[in-house]
């Protein structure tokens, strides 16, 4: 009989190419989602007819409750996230109720209603904060210094809690940053690979607006924080894979995973600018307005647990991740513009 999973937070990137991985794999897949529309979403659109959904929400227990009942899932992937870290300052206590608490209702319900469903919980590299460890693994202390991360750490916490306490097959995966043409748009990588592509097509003032409500590429300009900032960055796909191993695997643990190699925001911009023939410095500047109150220290994955114990390593590089979210944002881009100006010829 097909195996069922339940998965919250599936019309994000990581839901999205999950239900992808998990329909292949013959899973009944089942989304917990916060509107009506969530099966139009552009993620999961493709992939509607083959899901299943149910209206929840990780604030309200009930919800949650009624979902796992319903679906009985043998499986749930807990990906649901107030998933910027740089908006976690404005939206500290909803970041706490969604990454932190949702976390934790969820693990209790699923304690109460079916205890031997496996579950993974998505944790995060920004939970190591202001580390001078290099690079990090599965027993690096933490030390968040935003409130995403310190709900992640609480999240990862009473996992690890649950785990020993009851019992439950439940599994961390600290990932670190991970990237796709699905990512949500104010991303740092979105952001240059969008801009790159807009100046390719001459477009001097983009239809996306940024955090401030100003066009994201003005004036022929992308405007960022920091680019000195050095993170390992993945390709959402590949760390997805990592997901389902986890809960494979014969025992519950922890994982870290990433690439092992670390990059600058200014390689992005030389990457991504480059492979459309444009120089990035002429149209990138640093503004301190984009910088955020404390920024998590350099960060890289020593993922060898998992090579290990379930034979994952990414696949796809860091330039042709890269390059693929150019190209992503071109195609996309070149169809709104064909599609404006042939409603101004009808
Ligand atoms: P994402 O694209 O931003 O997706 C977040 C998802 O969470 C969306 O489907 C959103 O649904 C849902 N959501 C938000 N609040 C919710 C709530 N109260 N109840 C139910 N659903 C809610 O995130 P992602 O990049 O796929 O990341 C997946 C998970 O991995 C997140 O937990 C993230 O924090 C974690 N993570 C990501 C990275 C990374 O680099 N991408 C690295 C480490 C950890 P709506 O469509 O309704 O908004």
């Amino acid at each position: 009989m097909a195996r069922t999973a339940l998965m919250t937070g599936i019309t994000g990137q990581d839901g999205s190419y999950l239900a992808e991985l998990l329909v292949q794999k013959k899973y009944r897949v089942v989304g917990l989602v916060r509107n009506s529309t969530a099966s139009q979403s552009r993620n999961i659109a493709h992939l509607h007819n083959q899901i299943d959904f149910i209206f929840g929400n990780l604030n309200d227990s009930a919800s949650i409750y009624t979902a796992i009942q319903k679906a009985q899932p043998d499986e749930i992937y807990n990906l649901a996230s107030q998933s910027y870290p740089s908006h976690s300052w404005e939206l500290s206590l909803e970041t706490a109720e969604v990454n932190g608490l949702g976390a934790h209702r969820l693990f209790d319900v699923v304690r109460q209603l079916k205890p031997d469903c496996k579950i993974y919980q998505a944790s995060s590299s920004e939970m190591y904060g202001d580390t001078n460890v290099f690079p990090q693994n599965e027993s690096t202390p933490f030390n968040p210094i935003n409130p995403y991360a310190a709900a992640k750490l609480y999240a990862h916490n009473i996992a690890k809690i649950y785990r020993k306490s009851y019992n439950m097959f439940i599994s961390c995966g600290i990932l670190f940053n991970h990237e796709s043409p699905k990512r949500p748009p104010h991303f740092v990588c979105q952001k240059i690979t969008y801009a790159a592509a807009c100046l390719k097509l001459g477009i001097e003032n983009s239809p996306l607006f940024n955090e401030y409500g100003e066009p994201l590429v003005k004036n022929n300009q992308l405007t960022l924080g920091n680019l000195d900032i050095k993170r390992d960055w993945g390709f959402a796909g590949d760390y997805v894979e990592a997901m389902w191993l986890m809960l494979q695997h014969k025992t519950p643990e922890d994982f870290v995973i990433g690439t092992g190699q670390m990059h600058s925001l200014r390689e992005i911009c030389e990457i991504a600018f480059s492979h459309v023939g444009l120089n990035w410095k002429n149209y990138i500047k640093s503004d301190p307005r984009f910088i955020r109150p404390t920024e998590t220290n350099t960060t890289v994955a020593d993922a060898a647990k998992a090579k290990q114990l379930l034979n994952w390593t990414p696949k796809v590089t860091f330039s042709e991740l890269i390059k693929t979210m150019v190209d992503s944002h071109l195609i996309h881009l070149k169809s709104q513009v064909t599609h404006v100006q042939s409603v101004i010829s009808e």
